[in-house]
């Protein structure tokens, strides 16, 4: 009890500390969506990325050497993700690995369409459960900076930690609010996550990426990825999903890609 008080206490001091100029620059420079948000959803990321910067273990792995750049790059797609939620700085997420670039990793995986390979894989990210999340930063810089073909390995990754907020069991299905929710989920899930995976058997062109239909947690990762980055496309051509995914995180990207404000990089 007396420790959750402190831990708010901490976070409100750290939201109420000046956000600094070199971190918005960052921001500017690296993280596209962050520009197009109201100023009250601007003042909450702000607030939530100097919490997850302070409160987060990060580690440059193979070479890599912290930054402030690193942290805020991250730290402000982690916000994004959920920046209509009432509160979620992912405690269960201690560490943040960073590579110079993907990375090998061995052991059993499941390939599109259910088969188990076994060998070492490239990966640009992994989430782990009660464990950390590992990220290439070259592949968090292009999510960051725009749309890159609906891809976000920070949302990605995060999406994954979101489906484990209710156990090892990370089936696609994160925590919902209502049972009304919950059925509609799983009713728009099944039927999109089945037409992913014919159209991928066949070979047909697809808005979302085909490693989505692995399984069930990987087409909510990639749906999640999908949503925030190519919001347009995505509504056009699964409106049910988007409108599901629009409830889920409370958010609308759609809206914000035609709502962008003015920026001018300071000095200029
Ligand atoms: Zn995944």
């Amino acid at each position: 009890m007396l420790l959750r008080w402190l831990k708010d206490r901490r976070r409100r001091q750290l939201r109420a500390a000046p956000f600094p100029e070199a971190w918005q620059q960052i921001l500017l420079s690296n993280v596209a969506m962050s520009t197009r948000l109201t100023d009250a959803e601007q003042d909450r990321l702000c607030g939530d990325i100097q919490v997850l910067v302070a409160e987060k273990n990060w580690e440059g792995c193979n070479g890599v050497v912290m930054t402030d750049e690193i942290k805020v790059t991250i730290a402000a797609q982690i916000s994004l993700l959920v920046l209509a939620f009432e509160e979620q700085f992912f405690d269960n997420v201690l560490s943040i690995l960073v590579y110079p670039h993907s990375y090998t990793t061995r052991g059993a995986m499941e390939a599109p369409g259910g088969l188990i390979v076994q060998g070492e894989s490239l990966v640009i990210g992994q989430a782990v459960y009660r464990g950390p999340v590992i990220l290439s930063w070259p592949d968090v810089i292009d999510g960051a900076r725009g749309p890159n073909w609906g891809r976000n390995v920070v949302f990605h990754e995060f999406a994954h930690q979101l489906d484990m907020l209710n156990g090892r069991n990370v089936d696609g299905n994160p925590p919902l609010e209502t049972r009304e929710q919950f059925d509609r989920w799983q009713q728009v899930n099944d039927a999109e996550y089945a037409r992913l995976t014919h159209a991928c058997r066949l070979g047909h062109p697809t808005l979302l990426d085909c490693y989505g239909a692995t399984n069930r947690a990987e087409f909510f990762a990639v749906a999640t990825e999908c949503f925030f980055q190519l919001p347009h496309e995505f509504a056009e051509i699964h409106p049910e999903l988007y409108d599901v995914l629009r409830t889920f995180y409370k958010q609308d990207p759609g809206l914000r890609v035609t709502h962008q404000r003015e920026v001018t990089p300071s000095g200029q």
